[in-house]
């Protein structure tokens, strides 16, 4: 597994800067505002236990690991995604003495219903990113 067209994907690469230099405020906004709404419970982050419970059981993150990095983590790419708004939020897990990093995306399906769609360790596919896991650097399918 690896990128399979380093030309493209650097050209790729390069627009995706430009365009999430301009998106990402955005979105650190809404998350923003969406946590300060959270704690005032008029606003909710739902999980899909069905699609997500299982995939993390397997990948060894929990509830509270996605709540920490929604929380204290750092938007690093927003798009359209199936029709909504979808941030993909970094941040790193304290894991006895080292951090780990974890990319969790969130659908804004509505400005208090946020959906956590999927939750990954970025070095789990490290060639997708860069040496920080904040820029997606390849974009093969
Ligand atoms: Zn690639």
């Amino acid at each position: 597994m690896g990128c399979r067209d380093r030309e493209s994907c650097r050209q790729r690469h390069e627009n995706w800067l430009k365009l999430q230099e301009k998106y990402t405020p955005i979105g650190a906004e809404e998350l923003e505002v969406f946590l300060e709404k959270m704690q005032k419970k008029q606003a909710f982050l739902h999980l899909d236990e069905d699609h997500f419970g299982k995939r993390s059981l397997e990948r060894a993150v929990s509830v509270k690991d996605v709540l920490t990095v929604v929380e204290n983590g750092w938007v690093i790419e927003r798009r359209k995604r199936r029709g909504y708004t979808s941030l993909l939020i970094m941040g790193y897990l304290k894991h006895s003495s080292s951090y780990r990093p974890l990319h969790v995306v969130c659908d804004i399906v509505t400005d208090t219903q946020w959906w956590v769609i999927t939750v990954y360790d970025p070095r789990s596919k490290p060639w997708k990113w860069d040496e920080n896991y904040e820029q997606r650097v390849c974009f093969c399918s």
